[in-house]
């Protein structure tokens, strides 16, 4: 479903000092197509000053109660999260789009060990994987290495401290904070590969089967890095943002001028004509059919992903598609510009 559903707000948490928990109500209408997989996320548009914003935000509760919370971190100069974590009042109503990611856990096959490495405001989707596993597969046990700046800029520390009195047993909860000394040097710094190498070494050694990366792209990047390397578990990870990307030149097409672009949509077809050399055609289709979805058009959320049924494209970046979507033609229409004369794209995948 690529249609916004205004859903009011019943909850705002404030966490930290930049940092606050939206709940939003579900009724019996909304309830079932809200229901959502531990790590998924919901695209929210609100219009600021005028301006149509949408952003992505992950789910940050327990999969099977449903409840559908998320939690949003202020960045500097940043439009959606400074309204949101300063003007959004309980009784405001959000348009919402229905849960959507691939940052989910696999179903268990037996008891088993997750582990998960989180920074800032990337703990959002860890924090539903980890509620949700341990509430649901009484054996398995979860690991989270989750580093921030300060304990007072930590997001959700109560609601991590009641999960680990609550399995004492089956959470090991690691904070790593960068501008705090620690007792333990271990404890303190940024998390790179030396610290993520030492932490695997001493305290959480026991292999895991996957392991739940989120967090700035460096880290990400580093810490799937090792866990490879080890060969220890599945590496799953989520990327929030990536740097603006600047495409680099590109030779001329093989066709001389401008592609006619078919795309479906709710099973309407329309029409648009895009220059391969020009933006990507997410703008061009935005401009006959302005419904179309999309959110960060930085090629990390996947809300404007369509197939490719005839023709092809070339994509700047693609940091969430996995190869087995890109096999299946799968592609970026915010990242995409066509290599052929005619492209047929559908978005009611
Ligand atoms: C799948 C997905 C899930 C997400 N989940 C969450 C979540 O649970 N909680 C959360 O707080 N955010 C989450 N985000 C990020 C969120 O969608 C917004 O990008 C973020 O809130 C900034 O939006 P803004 O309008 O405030 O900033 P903008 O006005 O878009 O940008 C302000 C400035 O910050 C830079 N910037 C934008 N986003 C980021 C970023 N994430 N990190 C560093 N610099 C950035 C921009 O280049 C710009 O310079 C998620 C993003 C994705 C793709």
């Amino acid at each position: 479903m690529n249609d916004f559903t205004p859903l009011p707000i019943t909850d705002v948490e404030h966490l930290t000092d930049d940092s606050v928990a939206i709940t939003f109500g579900l009724d019996d209408e909304t309830r079932w197509g809200f229901r959502y997989s531990a790590g998924q996320h919901v695209t929210v548009r609100a219009f600021i000053d005028g301006e149509d914003v949408r952003r992505s935000y992950s789910i940050c509760a327990d999969a099977s109660v449903g409840e559908l919370r998320v939690g949003v971190r202020r960045l500097d100069g940043g439009v959606f999260s400074t309204w949101a974590t300063k003007e959004l009042q309980v009784g405001d109503v959000l348009d919402v789009m229905t849960p959507v990611g691939d940052f989910t856990v696999p179903a268990p096959t037996g008891p088993r060990h997750l582990g998960a490495i989180a920074a800032g405001s990337g703990i959002t989707p860890i924090l539903s994987i980890a509620k949700t596993v341990l509430n649901a597969e009484p054996y398995s046990r979860f690991s989270l290495i989750f580093g921030n700046r300060t304990a007072q800029s930590i997001m959700f520390l109560e609601e991590l401290e009641a999960l680990k009195d609550r399995h004492t047993d089956r959470f090991q909860l690691v904070h790593v904070l960068s501008r705090e000394p620690s007792a333990v040097p271990l404890f303190s710094g940024r998390i790179d590969r030396l610290k993520i190498e030492a932490l695997l070494d001493t305290v959480i050694t026991e292999p895991a089967d996957h392991w739940f990366l989120c967090g700035p792209y460096e880290m990400v990047h580093t810490a799937r890095e090792v866990l490879e390397r080890r060969q220890t578990g599945q590496v799953h990870d989520e990327l929030f943002f990536a740097e603006p990307y600047v495409a680099p030149p590109v030779p001329p097409p093989s066709t001389e001028g401008i592609t006619n672009v078919t795309f479906t949509l709710d099973g309407r077809a329309s029409v648009v004509l895009v220059d391969p050399e020009g933006s990507p055609v997410l703008d061009y289709a935005l401009g006959v059919r302005s419904e179309l979805p999309f959110s960060c058009r930085g090629g990390v959320c996947a809300t404007c992903k369509a197939k490719v049924v005839s023709g092809a494209v070339r994509m700047d970046e693609n940091w969430c598609l996995v190869p087995e979507e890109v096999a299946a033609g799968i592609v970026l229409t915010c990242q995409s510009h066509p290599l052929t004369d005619e492209l047929v794209l559908d978005y009611d995948v």
